[in-house]
């Protein structure tokens, strides 16, 4: 059973199918057809292409998405600071790029593609409101119009940041939340247009306001970090957006803004991932913050690994989920939270000095190939361990 149809649940779901397993997906929501412009994660990292393009999925997405084949750091006054070409990754993967995609594309395909096999029942509307170990298997309670018991030998929760099934299961989440929440604005303009030089990821510094500004196939869009203090509805009204963009970049006419929207960044990693029969996954298991584009991709390399823990299991052998906790904790531990930590310590950095040596490491780094690989294998998630 899995529960949330999310990107890392579809992958799940997808996986077990594959393999000829009877899998029920719960999902909490009525209708999956939501607002792309409001999406979150935009970016697929190499190894994530590949374990999609194992599951058949990979064409398909990518004639939704764009090929982003390097990406920049930039000083919001000096400009340009180092463009990282991930080609230098040829030899690691086939593919050596970012694919800039919103997730809901993901979970559309492989949604159509469930709906498409004998062997998967998807019940939409179906929200998990308790969950439990009973006599070896994992049970949980739907509620809604039909409230109903459900009993699986494996549950794969993948029911993002405020899971359910974590809570009822008593699983701690420990971490932090940032001190500033995030702004995301996405604009129709083109921003390539507006500030010269810009490639489609730019993650930008300034110790009073960084900004990532990146191009998904419909838009722009433009992260802010604004004062946990400062009040939502002034932040986000229309005349402050399009000052904070004429800010960043002067436009006639003002900007077309697509969809804005403000939310609290967290960094949390749950004390176990495995509980019985249930497997937590994806957000419902960890949450960092969005630079660095992980949070999805390390979701779906949970989902994976779940998934195959849980086939070897049915085949007899439990040594996988034995240690699915232990290895995709640790990823989430030393890989993504050190990785998008240090980006947020990065593009917020207040002493000119230690701001001068970033820049003088990432210029130097990404102008050696061997550096820049070395550098680009962390990034693109093609090691474990940052
Ligand atoms: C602004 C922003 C930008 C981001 N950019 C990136 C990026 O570029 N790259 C990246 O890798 N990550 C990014 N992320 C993070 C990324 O969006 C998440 O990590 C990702 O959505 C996690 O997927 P998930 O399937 O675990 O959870 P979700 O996408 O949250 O899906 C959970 C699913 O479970 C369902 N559900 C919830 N509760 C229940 C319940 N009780 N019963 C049944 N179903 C339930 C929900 O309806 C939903 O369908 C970004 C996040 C934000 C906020």
């Amino acid at each position: 059973m899995v529960v949330g149809l999310g990107p890392v649940g579809a992958t799940a779901a997808l996986i077990l199918a594959q393999a000829g397993c009877e899998v029920t997906v719960l999902e909490a929501d009525a209708s999956l057809d939501r607002d792309l412009a409001e999406s979150r994660a935009s970016t697929f990292h190499p190894p994530t292409l590949q374990m999609l393009d194992d599951l058949g999925v990979g064409e398909e997405l990518h004639r939704r998405g764009l090929i982003s084949r390097s990406y920049q750091y930039r000083d919001r006054h000096e400009g340009l600071v180092a463009e990282f070409d991930l080609s230098v990754l040829d030899g690691d993967t086939a593919f050596p790029y970012r694919l800039q995609s919103e997730q809901q594309n993901l979970v559309d395909i492989i949604h159509r593609r469930l709906t498409t096999m004998p062997n998967v029942e998807i019940v939409l509307g179906a929200r998990v409101e308790s969950a439990r170990r009973e006599d070896g298997l994992a049970v949980v309670r739907t509620g809604g119009e039909r409230p109903r018991e459900w009993r699986a030998p494996w549950v794969l929760a993948a029911d993002g940041a405020s899971s359910t099934v974590r809570k009822c299961l008593g699983v701690d989440f420990p971490g932090m939340t940032y001190p500033e929440r995030f702004l995301i604005v996405s604009v129709e303009d083109d921003l390539s247009a507006l500030i010269p030089g810009i490639c489609e990821v730019n993650y930008v510094s300034d110790p009073e306001e960084w900004l990532v500004l990146l191009r998904t196939p419909r838009h722009w869009r433009v992260l802010f970090p604004v004062p946990d203090a400062a009040d939502t509805a002034s932040v986000t009204a229309p005349g402050a957006v399009q000052d904070r963009l004429r800010a960043l970049a002067p436009n006639p006419g003002g900007y077309t803004v697509a969809h804005t929207s403000l939310y609290h960044v967290h960094q949390r990693v749950a004390d176990g991932f495995r509980h019985g029969p249930f497997l937590l996954a994806g957000d419902a298991a960890h949450l960092n913050n969005p630079l660095g584009g992980m949070g999805m991709n390390s979701g779906i390399h949970d989902a994976v690994d779940a998934a195959h823990s849980v086939l070897a299991a049915i085949g007899g052998d439990t040594s996988p989920a034995d240690g699915y906790s232990g290895r995709r904790r640790d990823a989430a531990l030393n890989l993504v939270r050190t990785a998008t930590h240090r980006n947020w310590e990065n593009l917020q950095q207040k002493s000119a000095d230690q701001r001068r040596r970033n820049h003088e490491e990432l210029s130097r780094t990404a102008a050696d190939p061997a550096s820049a690989r070395d550098y680009l294998r962390v990034s693109s998630m093609l090691v474990s361990r940052a």
